[in-house]
């Protein structure tokens, strides 16, 4: 499905500078910052630079490269931030909300990464 992206959603802004984010990490095709309206001590949102409306927009459509790096420094997050289960830290938990039935508020692909309190069981 073709998807129409918005590039005056709120992510797309903060992508050109035009909205201040707190930045957790950078990279040629990557950016992640902590969420203005955090759910747990760590709440830390992943985007693409590239214009991705949702996971399977991305998966489609985004080169290897944008793909790799953007797993890559989600891994890279957890590992600086001592979350990896097992290791000595907590664990976390990853959430992407696609469309209206998950309530996806901002329409630019975005992971959260949520850490630092108990989080329950999601699915069951
Ligand atoms: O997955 P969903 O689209 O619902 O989540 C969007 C997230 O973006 C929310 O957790 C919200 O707090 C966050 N947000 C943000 N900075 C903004 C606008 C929204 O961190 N300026």
């Amino acid at each position: 499905m073709p998807y129409a992206y918005d590039p005056q959603n709120i992510f797309a802004k903060i992508l050109r500078g035009e909205i201040p984010n707190r930045t957790v990490m950078e990279t040629d095709h990557t950016l992640a910052f902590d969420d203005i309206y955090p759910q747990a001590p760590v709440h830390v949102l992943v985007i693409p630079k590239g214009p991705y409306v949702c996971a399977d927009h991305f998966a489609l459509e985004a080169s290897e490269a944008e793909i790799v790096d953007f797993w890559r420094t989600l891994g890279r997050i957890c590992a600086d931030k001592g979350l990896q289960p097992g290791e000595g830290g907590q664990g976390y938990r990853t959430i992407s909300n696609a469309g209206e039935v998950a309530v996806q508020e901002v329409p630019h692909y975005h992971v959260h990464i949520l850490s630092g309190r108990p989080l329950g069981r999601m699915l069951q």
